[in-house]
């Protein structure tokens, strides 16, 4: 067990807390479950950025899947090998595409024939080849929240399978351009395994049909997307998840490439917060804590549920809603749910907050950012580290101050 209190006390709150040894589990995890063949999972560093993060990954063997150079930068500082950093995401701009053509990396995945075009001229002009995948969107619904469902016609994300068949002819013909992979990811907190394998299935006949033109892809990327649990969600298997993809792909000699965020450091997380104050307006009671939307935006932003726990707190369990002292509404880390009275002081720890929790933090309100602590047994002992000291009002101000 974490000793919150203990944490609290050393590094204050609001304080975020990732388990270390729980994320190896999961990574080792999902890596046995592809293990019938080859394969390269790639975190995608945008769930949690922190480098301390990205490095215990990397130490584990992961590669890295990055939306930005800024990203990419991260990768290679915690570590990253160069041939298992991809680059993804719909915007790059030509700065971004040149340097990551110079740090070599395993492959930058194509958005859009734009991209392509852009990707093209940029190689050509350092006379330098690059190797790529390209995203193709499968048309499929993935039954998860729309805001993080990325694989339908009406999403702004990869290219249709006629546009990926052309573009891939493009690239053969190309001096400068190797395709060397195929990549689709049809969304986010995925608990139905048949979307997948319907996207893979699809994916996989047009790798397929680009052997006959004699084009081969190597690395089969399959996005990432795996759920995990909030509240009582019901789950996909890591083995079950390979085994439907693995079925697709009889008689295709390809690596499986999987860039998983959530799945592997969402349930690792904790924030840690304090009671400020309890009050009731007419008849609803609110618990008024010391983080905010600006610390974690899940709740606010898609209405998310975070299990909130009252530490050593027992008694009547009376409806509650947990807020931030942010000047907004939609300030919120929890909407009415059952919680003890509380007093001044109280910690509470929210759950499950280890994916897009601190990454989507912000400084509204001039409040600095929570640090953050990994946690970790070492010879049987729990160990803490601060791997990103609090932010202070000095950090805020630092890009502003010189120019009043
Ligand atoms: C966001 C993203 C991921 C990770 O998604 P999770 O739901 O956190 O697993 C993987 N690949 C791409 C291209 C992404 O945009």
């Amino acid at each position: 067990m974490i000793d919150f209190k203990k944490l609290a006390k050393k590094y204050s709150t609001p304080l975020y807390v990732y388990d270390f040894d729980y994320i190896k589990e999961r990574y080792l995890d999902l890596k046995g479950a592809f293990k019938a063949r080859k394969s390269l999972i790639c975190y995608a560093v945008k769930a949690n950025s922190n480098l301390s993060v990205i490095k215990h990954l990397v130490d584990l063997g992961a590669g890295c899947d990055c939306v930005s150079i800024g990203e990419i930068r991260r990768a290679f500082l915690a570590g990253a090998k160069k041939y298992k950093i991809i680059f993804s995401g719909v915007g790059k701009t030509d700065e971004e595409i040149r340097e990551a053509i110079e740090r070599d990396i395993l492959m930058i995945n194509i958005e859009s024939e734009g991209e392509f075009e852009r990707i093209e001229e940029i190689s050509q002009n350092m006379q330098k080849e690059v190797r790529i995948s390209i995203r193709v969107n499968p048309d499929i619904d993935p039954k998860t929240h729309p805001y993080i469902s990325t694989g339908l016609d009406e999403n702004k994300f990869g290219v249709d399978i006629d546009t990926a068949k052309r573009l891939y002819i493009k690239a053969k013909n190309s001096k400068f351009i190797e395709p060397i992979g195929i990549h689709f990811h049809i969304g986010s907190q995925l608990t139905e395994l048949e979307p997948i394998k319907e996207a893979s299935l699809k994916i996989a006949n047009l790798v397929r049909s680009l052997k006959v033109l004699d084009i081969d892809i190597k690395f089969f990327d399959v996005g990432g997307g795996l759920g995990i649990r909030y509240k009582d969600e019901e789950l996909i298997k890591p083995y079950d998840y390979a085994q439907a993809i693995l079925s697709t792909l009889s008689g295709l000699d390809l690596t499986i490439v999987c860039e998983p965020g959530r799945f592997l450091v969402g349930n690792s997380g904790y924030l840690l917060t304090k009671v400020l104050y309890e009050k009731v307006n007419k008849s609803k009671r609110f618990i008024i804590v010391d983080a905010a939307m600006n610390d974690l935006i899940r709740p606010s932003l898609y209405k998310a549920f975070h299990e909130v726990e009252v530490l050593d707190k027992e008694g009547e369990k009376n409806r509650a809603d947990v807020v931030g002292p942010v000047c907004e509404s939609g300030d919120f880390l929890a909407k009415d749910v059952p919680l003890p009275k509380t007093s001044h002081n109280d910690l509470l720890v929210v759950k499950s907050v280890g994916a897009y929790g601190f990454t989507m933090s912000s400084n509204y309100n001039t409040r600095p950012r929570p640090a953050e602590v990994a946690v970790f047994r070492e010879e049987e002992v729990l160990a803490d580290r601060l791997i990103r000291r609090r932010e202070t009002f000095e950090d805020l101000i630092a890009c502003e101050k010189d120019y009043l």
